[in-house]
């Protein structure tokens, strides 16, 4: 069940708000649509659930255009941050909603309701609940099983865990995940969060202005995304020290140093996965700054500004030849504002983009 949307474009009041976004969705793959607010997600989903009509392009099924069907017909759900529940009835009647529809009556309705609300983790106690007596985290798996019960082939999410505690959101990302997965539901999930992004998709879309910026597996998008737009929507990043490229904070370590060389900053520290296997420019670099070689390793010197607990990490601000730079490190660092410290990074880990990117 391929997803296919060809050439989608929306304005409103004369702005475009989607821009020739065309793209194949195999409903094998967990797609995210990854964008900033208001860069056209919203939009986007609406369109392929039939709630709103594009101005150009198409939306195709396996082939077969959507474009004619009102949104009842569509063999999608949309799942909303706000969860759109039926405010009047019982978390047991609001997913018997669908299968009744589909024609499912006594024992096997409730047999098909129980097993429903099993899935996504609520036990019986709640099948006469109406929602406003139900946490958002309630809510929202209550809104997935009567998702599930109507069954579409595809579900659409819009910011579905937006609304939720931290903690909450990474439970119910999990069984998202696992939920759809066993079901072989094809899934357009749309976030502004990058974490959320990288963790659910099989398939991450970053989306910017409208427009697809870019396409791919989440892990490779992020250790080479191919413009600064698409590196900054993903996660930080900080200019490379005496250069001109940029690195992610997290391959940026530093370390206390004393009068003395530079010498023990040795590479080994970095995180040996999401490098670039291409380095063959990975040595150019501006002679005017302040760096050094330590092997055949690029280090600098700097002095600390700031250090922040993000809890499982914990962030430097280091200032080297008048720039700041943000250096993220798995443990507290030994160090104090005030001090100077050795920066190092391997030099696979450089983004580097053509001019007009950055
Ligand atoms: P996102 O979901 O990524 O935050 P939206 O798709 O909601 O973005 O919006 C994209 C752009 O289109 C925004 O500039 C928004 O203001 C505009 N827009 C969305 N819906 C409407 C509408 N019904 N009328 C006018 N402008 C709209
Ligand atoms: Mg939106």
């Amino acid at each position: 069940m391929t997803l296919s949307l060809r050439a989608l474009t929306k304005s409103y009041a004369g702005r475009l708000a989607l821009a020739d976004v065309g793209v194949e969705l195999p409903a094998a793959a967990y797609t995210c649509l990854m964008g900033a607010s208001g860069s056209g997600k919203t939009t986007l989903l609406r369109i392929v659930a039939g709630l709103e009509r594009q101005d150009r392009g198409s939306v195709l099924l396996d082939g077969r255009p959507l474009d004619g069907l009102p949104a009842e017909r569509r063999p999608v759900h949309t799942l909303f941050q706000d969860y759109a529940l039926f405010p009047h009835l019982g978390a047991a009647d609001n997913v018997a909603f669908a299968p009744r529809l589909l024609g499912l009556r006594g024992p096997e309705l409730g047999a098909r309701v129980r097993a429903l609300l099993a899935d996504v983790g609520l036990d019986m106690s709640f099948e006469t609940r109406k929602p406003a007596a139900m946490s958002g985290g309630e809510q929202q798996r209550l809104a997935l099983a009567r998702a599930l019960a109507g069954e579409p082939r595809w579900l659409l999410l819009d910011e579905p865990l937006a609304a939720l505690d931290r903690p909450l959101r990474a439970g119910l990302r999990r069984l998202l995940r696992d939920v759809t997965r066993r079901r072989g539901l094809g899934c357009l999930h749309v976030t502004h969060d990058p974490e959320e992004a990288l963790a659910l998709a099989d398939r991450l879309l970053v989306f910017g202005g409208g427009r697809l910026l870019a396409a791919g597996a989440p892990a490779e998008l992020y250790a080479a995304p191919p413009s600064l737009a698409v590196a900054r929507l993903l996660g930080e990043v900080t200019p490379e020290p005496g250069g001109d490229g940029w690195l992610r904070p997290e391959h940026l370590r530093v370390r206390p140093i004393g009068e003395g060389s530079l010498e023990d900053m040795s590479p080994e520290t970095f995180p040996g996965k999401h490098v670039r296997e291409d380095i063959s420019n990975a040595t150019c670099h501006r002679p005017d700054l302040s760096r050094e070689t330590v092997g055949d390793r690029p280090a600098a010197r700097g002095t600390v500004r700031a250090i922040a607990c993000l809890g499982d990490r914990w962030e430097v601000e280091v200032e080297i030849a008048g720039r700041v730079h943000l250096s993220r490190l798995p443990h507290a660092p030994a160090c104090a504002p005030g001090q100077a410290v050795g920066a190092a990074w391997d030099p696979r880990c450089v983004l580097r983009f053509a001019a007009q990117d950055a």
